[in-house]
């Protein structure tokens, strides 16, 4: 198991969005994955369910639960998008899935191999979906004050695509 520091999976997101030419929120998610000349399929899987990651084919392959509301989507194709950045010799051939994870979940499982990766792929997700750089724009330009939480998040969240719980713990991990 391998650490990978917080700094460094920020900067290899911003060096896919970068590679992506995305420069301003809502984050293209299908725009990064085709950058990667990955494909993304879109099907209704169990409700447990919310996707997974083929790294063992000509192409990687996510699959994204389409029953999900699509803000998760976004955030699940994301985490699938880490993986493949950060995780491709611990996949190895395997299918990667992912059962209905959640952003805020923090157990005492956390120590352990596999939610060490999980943990990766969704600060990776966060860091993709909300950089740090177009939050700093977006608060500098839009005059938010980033303490009141009951008008920065609902506004953040809307114009980054993603929901009001990971934009909150988005702000408070980089700005608090
Ligand atoms: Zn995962």
């Amino acid at each position: 198991m391998t650490y990978i520091p917080p700094n460094k999976i920020e900067s290899r997101a911003a060096a896919l969005l970068e590679k992506a030419c995305i420069e301003k929120p809502a984050v293209s998610v299908e725009k990064i994955a085709s950058a990667l000349g990955a494909v993304i399929e879109y099907s209704r899987l169990n409700n447990a369910l919310s996707g997974l990651v083929f790294l063992g084919g000509e192409k990687p392959i996510i699959g994204v639960n389409a029953g999900d509301p699509p803000n998760r989507q976004r955030f699940t194709i994301a985490h699938e998008i880490g993986h493949i950045v950060l995780h491709a010799a611990q996949i190895g051939r395997d299918i990667h899935v992912d059962r209905g994870f959640t952003v805020l979940r923090r157990d005492s499982r956390s120590a352990q191999g596999t939610d060490a990766l999980e943990i990766q792929a969704n600060r990776f997700a966060a860091a993709l979906l909300m950089p740090r750089a177009f939050l700093e724009r977006s608060i500098a330009e839009e005059g938010i004050e980033i303490d009141d939480d009951k008008r920065a998040v609902p506004s953040l969240a809307g114009t980054y695509r993603v929901s009001e719980a990971a934009m909150q713990i988005r702000l408070a991990s980089l700005f608090v």
